[in-house]
């Protein structure tokens, strides 16, 4: 029973645990840290002198019988829903309560990890206290909050998919009133994703005839609980006629963008030579030109969001 216990995941041990407080009493208040490992743990006397005197796979203690883990099967993934407006992902699990008490699930907190690259994508939680009927199969909720990081995750790593393997890592359970610490990993495959950062919109553009400059001003969303700082921008800035490359463009300045709100932001491009030449060339008797700005990157908490598609801004002044 010894080799079985120490090869058992998280909520093995933690029924175990709760199992032998109903028959001998109340461990309540200790704080049991479960490392995959059972000889690392805090083990309350009493469960020591079951586990060395273990063998069967179940044990008569009392009268009571003694539920050693063997039967139980982990919780079952049961489908999972997609919130766009929350950026959120809620996971439904199913767990078979093997034993003849209620259990409450209290919380549980964990990270989500992409199995593909072992990106961290966010941080699950449990929405609400769950009771687990005894000798009954209930589901419990588990909400998972996309991260900026994993968003861009999404659309570099994942383009395409609609769905990524997930590893739920580092779980905490809290049941009746024990806390189990777990590192094991918890497979969930093919996690639906259709949240995308969404491309910043364009609003306007300034000509400067003095400078030889163009502001050109985008409105970015910011769908997080949390602000987000633009510390870069850049774009090509090309002849929307012909294509020909007119010259750079990048951030006028870094712009804060408050929480689950959106602002303005602004780039500067200013006419290269070869641009003028572009102009006296192959338009002539223009007074504006239509260009396409290409390859927007913009740099926003350290991470690069690049705009899938060019924009086009018909009509920029040539003065
Ligand atoms: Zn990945
Ligand atoms: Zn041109």
């Amino acid at each position: 029973m010894l080799r079985s216990l120490l090869t058992m995941n998280v909520f093995g041990a933690l029924l175990i645990i709760l199992n032998v407080a109903t028959i001998l009493g109340p461990i309540a208040g200790v704080a049991l840290v479960y490392q995959s490992n059972l000889q690392e743990m805090v083990i309350p006397p009493q469960i020591q002198g079951i586990i060395d005197s273990g063998g069967a796979s179940s044990a008569d203690l009392n009268g009571a019988t003694f539920f050693t883990g063997e039967a139980l099967q982990l919780p079952q993934y049961v489908r999972s829903t997609v919130d766009t407006a929350a950026r959120s992902v809620t996971i439904i699990l199913s767990f078979a309560n093997p034993l003849d008490v209620d259990l409450t699930m209290k919380s549980i907190s964990a990270n989500v990890v992409c199995s593909e690259h072992s990106y961290t994508l966010g941080y699950a939680s449990l929405t609400q206290p769950t009771i687990l009927k005894a000798r009954q199969t209930s589901e419990m909720a588990i909400v998972c909050h996309w991260t900026i990081e994993a968003e861009n995750h999404f659309s570099t790593a994942h383009s395409g998919e609609s769905g990524v393997d997930v590893d739920v890592t580092e779980i905490t359970v809290e049941v009746n009133g024990i806390t189990i610490k777990s590192n094991e990993k918890y497979h969930i495959p093919n996690l639906p994703i259709s949240m995308q950062i969404a491309p910043p919109q364009y609003v306007s553009s300034q000509p400067d005839l003095g400078t030889r400059t163009v502001k050109i001003t985008f409105n970015f969303a910011n769908p997080f609980s949390y602000a987000l700082q633009i510390n870069s921008v850049s774009a090509s800035i090309a002849c929307g006629t012909d294509g020909f490359l007119l010259g750079q463009a990048s951030l006028a300045e870094p712009v804060t963008v408050p929480a689950s709100s959106t602002s303005n932001f602004n780039i500067l491009f200013g006419w290269t030579q070869d641009a003028e030449n572009h102009f006296s060339t192959s338009h002539r008797d223009a007074k504006s030109l239509d260009v396409d700005i290409v390859g927007l990157t913009v740099n926003v908490n350290d991470i690069t969001v690049k705009a899938p598609s060019s924009y086009h801004v018909p009509s920029v002044p040539l003065g």
